[in-house]
């Protein structure tokens, strides 16, 4: 039987110990994710790699620091985010946004099993593609907050810690952005029905359900929505393409390629090696 996986906090133990190989299966462990968040937040993919680089760096300096009130992966976001940050004021704050929408397709295999019969990975490319282009058009503040909560998969609470915005302001720029990417996915998503006119009673439908996911709306509220979707199969189906988005995000995976890796661990070996006392 193989050993169990040590967690995060008898990983970070050893590490702050000065344990190099347990610091190295942390960071390997904890490099996907970063990598992901650094790529939806600066679409440019040389910035993302650099986002990865300075996020690991920063923690190898600062994990003494690192007291354990909060998660670790809380943490590991807080200075992902501010690299991003540190990228867009360089870039004066401007969206960066793909050059071209067919750039990358030849290696993109994300959310693609090989598996899939072609027709099916093409579009799940597609799918994949306007998902990023939705959320890259974002404006920066939404987009940290989709990222955060429905690609990372962040609690609301810990995207309010991250971002250091209060809980409400969190959850309303959520269910802003959760609409704007939705209707950018419509084209692909949305059938028939969902292009229907609005009626007077269909209201902000979109928001109103994003706030139910988060547990927002009280009883009487939620029976009048549930009621109109009964009705009403517009809102229905855009209910529905809202949920297919959501679980395109969660579905986002989480990988470095293995020379990023490398580049990475080699730029930590060399500053681990520029700290140990001569001698
Ligand atoms: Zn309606």
């Amino acid at each position: 039987m193989q050993a169990p996986e040590k967690t995060d906090r008898e990983l970070i133990t050893a590490a702050q110990a000065g344990d190099r190989a347990a610091l190295d299966v942390l960071l390997t462990r904890h490099m996907g994710r970063v990598a992901r968040f650094g790529s939806r937040m600066c679409s440019n993919p040389d910035t993302a790699q650099d986002v990865v680089q300075d996020t690991m760096l920063a923690v190898v300096r600062h994990l003494g620091d690192f007291k354990g009130d909060s998660q670790f992966s809380t943490w590991l976001y807080t200075i992902a985010r501010r690299a991003c940050l540190r990228k867009f004021r360089k870039s004066k704050f401007a969206p960066e946004r793909e050059e071209s929408l067919d750039a990358g397709t030849a290696h993109d295999t994300t959310l693609v099993d090989r598996a899939t019969p072609p027709d099916e990975r093409a579009e799940a490319r597609e799918l994949d593609r306007a998902l990023r282009t939705a959320i890259a058009g974002l404006d920066p503040q939404s987009r940290e907050v989709l990222v955060l909560r429905d690609v990372e998969g962040l609690s609301a609470a810990e995207v309010a810690e991250v971002t250091g915005a209060n809980v409400g302001a969190v959850k309303s720029r959520l269910h802003r952005a959760r609409v704007t990417v939705r209707s950018a996915m419509a084209p692909l998503l949305d059938g028939e029905s969902a292009r229907a006119q609005a009626t007077p009673a269909c209201r902000d439908v979109v928001n109103l359900f994003s706030q139910h996911l988060e547990g927002e709306i009280d009883g009487e509220v939620c029976r009048s929505m549930q009621a109109h979707m009964d009705a009403c199969p517009r809102c229905r189906a855009q209910c529905d393409s809202l949920r297919q988005t959501l679980r395109l995000c969660a579905m986002q995976p989480a990988e470095v390629p293995p020379d990023e890796v490398t580049r990475v661990r080699r730029a930590i070996q060399g500053f681990l090696d520029s700290q140990a006392p001569a001698g």
